[in-house]
């Protein structure tokens, strides 16, 4: 369309851009509005399996949205947008304090891990905002465990390191989330003393089939055997690829095979509810 409209004329503001900051800014108004009301923000709850002892470890938070008219709306989606408007530091906030609130009544005292955005990283309200978490619900900070991903530092990387550090100080736990996807993932095992990584699921899927794919869930593992660092493999949905992770040295697993996000005794009914209306399904992979 711009080559259309002439040789000098560049068409920035297509009828299509404008569509979609439209719709964008539709959806952040809604999120906004699920935020203030604390209606349709939930967090979810996916186990992660000991592979030698078969005990629940930690528990991720997962968000889940369901939108008024589209339904349930994966993170994948909501989370960018989040990022972008600033909604993040309100919605990680909430994760925050609520993961903090649910580990607390867990009885089988696993960690409760939380994921945590670019956006949260490097501007020094992380540490503050873990403390107060941890100190409004009486939590225990070595069961607390806080999970970026390699892309989250890619910007200001000795800042979000500092910040970083500064939960670790506190007893808090860091793991490296999707490892493997990122870019110079070896470089930020060098950078931070994580205490657990995390195999993107993308691996453990493709290793049934590839074995350069299995080769490499096997050398991570290695490296967290010599490191000294828990090695999670993400994305089990089957017997094979959970046979294939524990013998490549895994020591953590998680994915559906062993248990689908889930939310929450207290939001069952919530969300059997909004599920019952249709517009989409629950589970957002
Ligand atoms: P993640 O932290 O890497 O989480 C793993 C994702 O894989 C989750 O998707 C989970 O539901 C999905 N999953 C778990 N087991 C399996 C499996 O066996 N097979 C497949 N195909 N998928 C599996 P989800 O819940 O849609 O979340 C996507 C991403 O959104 C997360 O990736 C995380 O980066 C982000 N996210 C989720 N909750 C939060 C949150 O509270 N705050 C922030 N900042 N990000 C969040
Ligand atoms: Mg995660
Ligand atoms: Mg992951
Ligand atoms: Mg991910």
């Amino acid at each position: 369309a711009a080559k259309a409209a002439g040789k000098r004329t560049y068409r920035v503001f297509s009828p299509d851009l404008e569509q979609r900051m439209r719709e964008k800014l539709r959806l952040e108004m809604k999120l906004r509005h699920a935020l203030d009301e604390k209606t349709g923000l939930f967090l979810f709850y996916q186990p992660i399996i000991d592979v030698r002892t078969r005990q629940v470890t930690a528990q991720e938070g997962l968000i889940r949205w369901h939108h008024p008219k589209r339904g349930w709306i994966s993170p994948a989606e909501f989370i960018p947008t989040a990022e972008e408007s600033g909604l993040i530091d309100e919605i990680g906030t909430w994760v925050l304090h609520r993961a903090c609130a649910d580990a607390v009544t867990w009885e089988n005292r696993a960690r409760v891990a939380v994921n945590v955005s670019a956006r949260q990283l490097g501007n020094g309200t992380l540490a503050p905002n873990v403390l107060s978490a941890l100190v409004a619900s009486g939590l225990s900070p070595d069961r607390l465990e806080i999970e970026v991903t390699e892309s989250a530092l890619l910007h200001d990387e000795l800042d979000c390191l500092a910040d970083l550090r500064r939960i670790r100080d506190l007893g808090v736990r860091v793991a490296l989330d999707d490892f493997g996807t990122g870019f110079s993932s070896l470089a930020h095992l060098r950078a931070f003393p994580f205490d657990k990584i995390k195999i993107d699921g993308s691996f453990v899927r493709d290793a049934v089939t590839r074995p350069e794919c299995a080769a490499i869930v096997g050398v991570v593992a290695d490296l967290g055997r010599r490191l000294g660092v828990t090695t999670v493999a993400e994305g089990v949905e089957t017997q094979d690829h959970l046979d294939l992770v524990i013998s490549e040295g895994c020591t953590e697993v998680q994915g559906y095979l062993l248990g689908r996000p889930a939310p929450r005794a207290q939001d069952l009914a919530a969300v059997a509810r909004l599920d019952a209306g249709g517009a989409g399904l629950r589970q957002s992979a």
